[in-house]
Formats: C-alpha cells, sequence, structure tokens
C-alpha cells in the first residue's frame, strides 16, 4: 500500500491556517530537498506567530567548571579522566578570578557554564562555585549546569531535582542551558550516549525548573546517526513540554563535530550547510510554541548564519566572550569589535540586531 507523502504545498496550508505539523509533515520536511522553499515557510511561520525583524545577541562569557566526567559520550571531544594531564576542577575562586578578569575588559551580562560529570566533587562543591560567583558578579545573569548535571547533583546529594534547583537559585542560578538533550529516541541514545541517564531524568528536570520559575533552554545534537524520524520526534517531545509548562526560552540545534571522536576515525564528516538550514527550518516549523530559534554562529560561521535568518532563526546566540589574546591599551576592546562585527552581518542580512539580556529584554538596538 503507497503510504501518504505529505506534499510541501499541504504543508504550506496547514501553516497558514495556523495548524499543527505532525510527525509526518516533519519527516515529510526533512526529506524535501526544496531548500529554499523550506526556509520561505519556516521564515513565513515564524512571522505568522509574532515574529519580526529583529535578530538578538547577548554578550556572554563561556566558562566550564571541570572537564573531568565519568559518562563517556562518544561524541563528546571535551571530557578527560581526573588521572589525565589535562584535567582541570576549578575552584569557585578560580572561577571568579578569571571572570572578573574578562569582565575588566568586556560588558557581559551572562555567564554559560557547564562541564562533566566529575565523580570526584560532592554538591555543596556546586553551591559553593554558584554562590561564589553571584557574589562577585550579583548582576549578571547565571546560566548554568546542564539537565544532566543537575540529574547527576542529584544523585550526589541524594536530593531530589527539586531540592537541588532549590539549592542552586538560592545561590545565584538564573536559568538553565539546553544541553545534554543530544536526541532522545532510545536507539540513538544506546549507540551514542549510553552512560547517560534517560531522557525522563532530562524532561523531569526541565519540568521542574519550569515548575520553578526558572527558564531553560533546549537543543538537539543532529548529524550523527539519527534518522530523519528521530529529529523530528525529539522536537515534538520538546514542543510537548513547551505546551504544559511555556518554559523554554529559545531552541539550539547543535551540528555534530566529529573532530576527536571516535567518529572522526570512522571518517565521518561534519553536517553540511544545506543540513544545518533544514533542521533549522524544519526546528521552526515544528516548534511552533518556542519564541526564539538560535543560529549559533560560533558554531556554524557568521556567512551561513547570515542565510540562517531567513530559515526561521531570530538569534545568533552572542559575542563569546574568551580574551585569550588581549590588545594594547587604547584600542577599542575586543567585545566591541565583535559587536559591530554582529551588528553588520546582521543588518547586511536585512535585520535588526538587538543586543538583549538572557531573558530577551532589550538592552540596546541598532536600526
Ligand atoms: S556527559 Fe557531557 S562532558 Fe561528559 S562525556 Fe557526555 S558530553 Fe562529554
Amino acid at each position: 500500500m503507497a503510504v501518504a507523502v505529505n506534499t510541501l504545498a499541504e504543508i504550506r496550508e496547514k501553516v497558514e491556517a495556523d495548524e499543527r505539523l505532525d510527525l509526518d509533515d516533519g519527516v515529510a520536511l526533512m526529506e524535501s530537498d526544496d531548500l529554499l522553499a523550506l526556509g520561505e515557510l519556516a521564515d513565513a511561520a515564524r512571522r505568522r506567530r509574532g515574529g519580526s525583524d529583529e535578530v538578538y545577541f547577548v554578550q556572554n562569557l563561556y566558562l566550564n567548571q571541570t572537564n573531568v566526567c565519568r559518562v563517556k559520550c562518544k561524541f563528546c571531544a571535551f571530557a578527560v579522566t581526573a588521572k589525565q594531564a589535562d584535567a582541570y576542577t576549578y575552584t569557585g575562586h578560580e572561577l571568579v578570578e578569571d571572570a572578573l578578569r574578562q569582565r575588566g575588559r568586556t560588558g557581559f551580562t551572562e555567564i554559560h557554564m557547564v562541564g562533566g560529570e566529575s565523580p570526584h566533587v560532592d554538591f555543596p562543591y556546586y553551591v559553593e562555585i554558584v554562590s561564589e560567583l553571584h557574589r562577585a558578579m550579583p548582576d549578571v545573569h547565571l546560566k548554568l549546569f546542564t539537565a544532566s548535571e543537575i540529574h547527576h547533583m542529584s544523585k550526589l546529594s541524594g536530593l531530589s531535582h527539586e531540592g537541588v534547583l532549590r539549592e542552586l537559585r538560592a545561590a545565584g542560578l538564573g536559568s538553565l542551558p539546553g544541553g545534554g538533550a543530544e536526541i532522545f529516541a532510545d536507539r540513538v541514545r544506546r549507540l551514542i550516549a549510553p552512560g547517560k541517564e534517560h531522557p525522563d531524568e532530562w524532561f523531569d528536570v526541565h519540568r521542574t525548573a519550569h515548575g520553578l520559575g526558572i527558564p531553560t533552554h533546549c537543543t538537539m545534537l543532529y548529524g550523527h546517526v539519527e534518522t530523519y524520524e528521530e529529529r523530528i520526534d525529539h522536537l515534538l517531545r520538546l514542543r510537548e513540554l513547551q505546551d504544559e509548562t511555556g518554559g523554554f526560552l529559545a531552541f539550539i540545534p547543535l551540528a555534530f563535530h566529529p573532530e576527536n571522536t571516535v567518529f572522526e576515525r570512522r571518517g565521518w564528516r561534519h553536517t553540511t550547510g544545506a543540513d544545518d538550514l533544514k533542521v533549522l527550518a524544519v526546528s521552526r516549523l515544528m516548534l511552533d510554541n518556542v519564541p526564539n530559534v538560535k543560529a549559533y554562529w560560533i558554531m556554524m560561521g557568521m556567512p551561513l548564519a547570515q542565510v540562517a535568518l531567513h530559515f526561521g532563526a531570530n538569534d545568533v546566540q552572542g559575542t563569546v566572550v574568551r580574551e585569550e589574546i588581549f590588545h594594547a591599551a587604547g584600542a577599542r576592546t575586543e567585545t566591541e569589535q565583535k559587536i559591530e562585527e554582529l551588528v553588520r552581518f546582521v543588518g547586511e542580512a536585512g535585520r535588526i540586531p538587538v543586543q538583549r539580556d538572557t531573558l530577551y529584554n532589550e538592552l540596546r538596538r541598532w536600526n
């Protein structure tokens, strides 16, 4: 029996009638080779749902508290064991010193910090690093720890996810990033992250955070062993939680990078620009209740991120503050240069650059 194939025209009709897209629609979109039509449809859907010409970015500092991790996800090139020479675990004091050094030169409004699941620290360590960062920079939003790390802390402490989140919030936590989601399908997790907790835990952490009024982000790591169906299933599961809680601020699709992983030795390559744009467009179309979709320019490069702004993205993530090379006094700060560049790229894509804080409050705009 022939399987009904949803055509782009049929899907467009649903979008224009504000009807929800289902699994079959999503798979048909993923299977479509008409990339420009996908982009146009995603952009139209974004505008139908209230999107405008504004494109957001945030100034943030990336920190990692430790690279020691027990989980050994096969796609990870970051984690080490405590015995390896390049292993580190920073104290709260060291993290604050580092952050303050960067802050003296720049004006970040957010710290994004995630790390490995180290078996060599305890829960008070996490509370301490959060409160030290918060005490030193009370006006900086702390977006810290993936759901996997929250689950890890729950196991370390014997507290529930809610107990962990309450303590971290009391110490200064503002929101959670979206990492650790990977692809939710059991088949994929068994292949790429067999040591990671079940996706139910990821959802429980985010649902609990939303219930406590802690906003979070959501992600999808694509471009490895997952099928189109598994991508769409992932997006639908996120959409379902968003229906229930409304607590996701933004969705960030993350392309898999095979360098320094077992997959590189198997000859795996990066996703193509076409696939990156397709995932963005389809994510925007399926996630009809998540207000912001990010084109993570640090990973995809600014030229492709510019195009992504016409494929459903309305956020280019941010100017990453990690000033490894500091220029001579008198020069403009590197951040200002990055902002100017970002503003130029966004403007040339025909959009209005808006600097935001973590919660999407406008801080500055360029018309
Ligand atoms: S849990 Fe995170 S840090 Fe640890 S191996 Fe997996 S991806 Fe890497």
